[in-house]
């Protein structure tokens, strides 16, 4: 069930003076008052890991005079938070984290290519011409690494444990989860069950201490109906589209904890939903114009389950959805699908090493013009958003 104001209204009940947030059964179990508001997300902050001002709009100014880099450029004084997704290293990761394609190319060679490998480079290559601009970018994990700093498998290999008992003091799983994650004996169970889940969590609090101005969620898509064969094959196909995530669209049963309530009564009152917006749309018309992949359409709107169940139409490819790092992040924040991994045109891109990029600190980077491509893209995008903060 789409998550629309009726279904808030039973979580969160807005009167004109005074907040409610509601449990389960309907009963008040805190009330704010409205004058009260900037006290209370003070507080809000204060309990969290990290807070932003009660107004993000502030920050802008603010910081913009605290922290201007020895390089001046557009992005001077700026802070970007790019959080590549996933955390692959080897393709056996890969398919635990079920973030891959594996498909037949043209000469009907099986080929498999993973998610986690283009999303960092696409970051890499961003945070280096933001920084050659005077800004200041943080990466939420290193290359063929976690948001821990190491590997999955070096995580699993060593005090894993240890994770589960962090995750426990700070709250974000319960005893009885605690308990049976403790329990698990299978490496692809506790990579699915627990790391994932624990992994988002690490990067929400990292780019949360940095305070971004912005945060950029890099992801590349699949199409939703696209599960393996028999033969662990994807197919490939012709339809491509492209689509941008901001905060919101709570769906069912997801206001029932007083942390989610807390994040939605956060977003609303904060004006990081509406900032978050102002990104997204700059982002998706770049990615058509530019990447010349159009926003999905209305057909697949509506055939995509989690576009039809779980988001909320903003414009055109841009869409609310309460994906985790956007809930976690107290920031303007927004995830990028661009294209089609499983599109048989990206496909084959993906699989040439044919741009090379050289870093700042004279690093090659050999890696599918496609990928720098579509950092180029978002390069331009920042930089038309950039005169948004002005
Ligand atoms: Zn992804």
């Amino acid at each position: 069930m789409l998550l629309d104001e009726t279904y808030a209204t039973q979580r969160i009940r807005l009167t004109p003076d005074t907040i409610f947030l509601l449990d389960k059964q309907g009963k008040v179990w805190e009330k704010i008052p409205c004058n009260q508001l900037p006290v209370v997300l003070q507080q809000i902050r204060l309990t969290s890991a990290s807070w932003p001002l009660d107004n993000v709009a502030d920050l802008y100014e603010k910081q913009y005079q605290e922290h201007k880099s020895e390089v001046s450029g557009i992005f001077t004084g700026v802070r970007i938070a790019l959080d590549p997704g996933h955390f692959a290293h080897t393709s056996q990761m890969a398919q635990w984290e079920k973030k891959y394609v594996r498909a037949k190319d043209s000469l009907g060679v099986v080929q498999f290519i993973f998610e986690a490998n283009y999303t960092w480079k696409t970051a890499r290559i961003l945070q280096d011409m933001i920084e050659r601009e005077g800004g200041n970018v943080m990466l939420t994990r290193g290359f063929q690494l976690s948001a821990l700093g190491i590997t999955a498998t070096e995580w699993l290999d060593g005090d894993w444990r240890k994770s589960v008992d962090e995750a426990l003091q700070k709250k974000w799983i319960d005893a009885d989860i605690h308990q049976s994650i403790l329990k698990l004996k299978d490496s692809k169970q506790i990579i699915r069950n627990f790391f994932r889940a624990h992994e988002m969590q690490v990067r929400a609090e990292q780019i949360n201490q940095f305070q971004p101005h912005l945060t950029l969620s890099i992801h590349y898509n699949v199409e939703e109906t696209n599960v393996p064969d028999k033969n662990g094959h994807h197919w490939l196909h012709n339809n491509n589209y492209s689509m941008v995530f901001v905060p919101g669209a709570y769906a069912k049963d997801e206001l029932d904890k007083p942390a989610d309530q807390r994040s939605f009564v956060y977003q609303n009152f904060t004006g990081q939903i509406s900032l978050s917006l102002i990104a997204a749309r700059i982002f998706e018309k770049m990615i058509s114009d530019s990447l010349r992949v159009g926003p999905v359409s209305l057909s697949d709107a509506s055939r995509l389950k989690y576009l039809s169940d779980y988001s909320i139409a903003d414009s055109t490819g841009v869409y609310h959805r309460n994906l985790a790092i956007l809930r976690m992040v107290r920031y303007p924040i927004i995830l990028l699908e661009p294209f089609l991994q499983d599109h048989a045109e990206e496909f084959y891109r993906l699989q040439q090493l044919n741009c090379r990029y050289i870093t700042k600190q004279n690093d090659t980077l050999w890696l599918p013009c496609r990928i720098l491509e579509t950092a180029q893209t978002y390069y331009h995008a920042l930089v038309l958003w950039r005169e948004t903060i002005r």
